[in-house]
């Protein structure tokens, strides 16, 4: 196993599950693939897999019984399923809009929102938000301009995706515990790419700071409740493949907030992660522990001569540390598992 273990930080997963596939019998690659996502215990013995994306809160809904609901017994769900406003409703020669909050009042009652986890419409769900318990909620939020491009807000999604694992496996690594992130849902917003990039380049002034935060948190607050006592958020914006846009990354209390390079980046935490994907994870990462009450590392703990090397201060994923009393407070987080 410690051959394994060496192995696991020079190669990269489809390399690891050759070689495993190779040399082991049948079956075991996939259970090298299952191993290759869980994360080293601090014996060095392999934790279970773990999938990082909790999706129990998300329901699906019965678009054509919402539109006999809302326009009676002969309207038809008609329309463009490939876009997420895609869908019309037809009664006689009129077409209407399916109104899909209502549909999710009615089909599953109080404590739900409406969400979605794609740019299409078959990606409607309810959300129940009532039930949230320790979760930290993952929120992409999607430049105007940038809807309509189904295949990229899908690439944008597993790129975000893959950040948020490269970070649930290092706090598994480093603290034994990790957020528990929901299923990342999508939030259209009435802002463009360009504002978007602008409003990350110009958080360098200080004056501008948090304005990317700010439209951040106001744009995820028109879907998602800001978070109260039982959970948390991490919202990033995707303004197109931009990878060049890092500036901007902040927290305010419950909400940890990336910027556009988190959603344009693949990372993967089997692999050597590339210096974006460490910077990604890092601003993420260090956001989330912001969330999760720890403050920079060399403030809180200056007697530690190693403090600069946390993720609290500048210590980047996957080679970042937590000092042992911030692992203490994560570990006694009821938002870390
Ligand atoms: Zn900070």
């Amino acid at each position: 196993m410690h051959l394994l273990c060496h192995i696991r930080r020079f190669v990269s997963l489809a390399a690891l599950v050759t070689v495993l596939g190779a040399v082991l019998p049948g079956g075991a690659a996939q259970a090298a693939v299952a191993w290759a996502h869980g994360s080293p215990a601090p014996n060095g013995v392999p934790r279970g897999p773990a999938p990082p994306f909790d999706s129990s809160l998300l329901s699906s809904l019965d678009l054509q019984a919402a539109a006999n609901e809302q326009y009676g017994p002969h309207a038809r769900l008609v329309g463009d399923w490939k876009h997420l406003y895609g869908l019309r409703v037809q009664l006689g020669n009129h077409l209407h809009n399916l109104d899909v909050a209502r549909a999710v009042r009615k089909e599953l009652g109080t404590g739900w929102t409406v969400a979605a986890v794609g740019p299409t419409a078959s990606d409607w769900r309810g959300f129940h938000v009532g039930a949230l318990h320790n979760q930290t909620v993952a929120v992409m939020l999607i430049a105007s301009d940038q809807l309509n491009d189904v295949s990229g807000v899908r690439q944008a999604l597993a790129h975000y995706a893959s950040v948020l694992d490269v970070d649930y496996v290092w706090y598994k690594l480093r603290a034994t515990v990790a957020p528990r992130f929901t299923t990342p849902l999508i939030v259209p917003t009435s802002i463009d790419s360009a504002t978007w990039a602008n409003l990350s380049t110009s958080s360098a002034d200080d004056t501008h700071r948090y304005d990317l935060f700010n439209a951040e948190l106001n744009a995820m607050e028109a879907w998602v409740p800001y978070p109260n006592t039982r959970y948390r958020s991490v919202v990033a914006p995707y303004a197109g493949v931009r990878p060049d846009l890092w500036l901007g990354a902040a927290d305010g209390g419950p909400v940890a907030a990336g910027v556009p390079r988190e959603t344009s980046v693949a990372c993967d935490p089997a692999a050597p992660l590339s210096s974006q994907c460490s910077d990604a994870s890092y601003a993420i990462g260090h956001e989330l522990g912001h969330a999760y009450g720890l403050k920079h590392s060399c403030d809180a703990y200056p007697q530690y001569s190693n403090c600069a090397d946390s993720i609290m201060q500048t210590g980047k994923p996957m080679g970042a540390i937590l000092l042992p009393p911030e692992i203490a407070h994560l570990q006694a987080s009821p938002f870390l598992h």
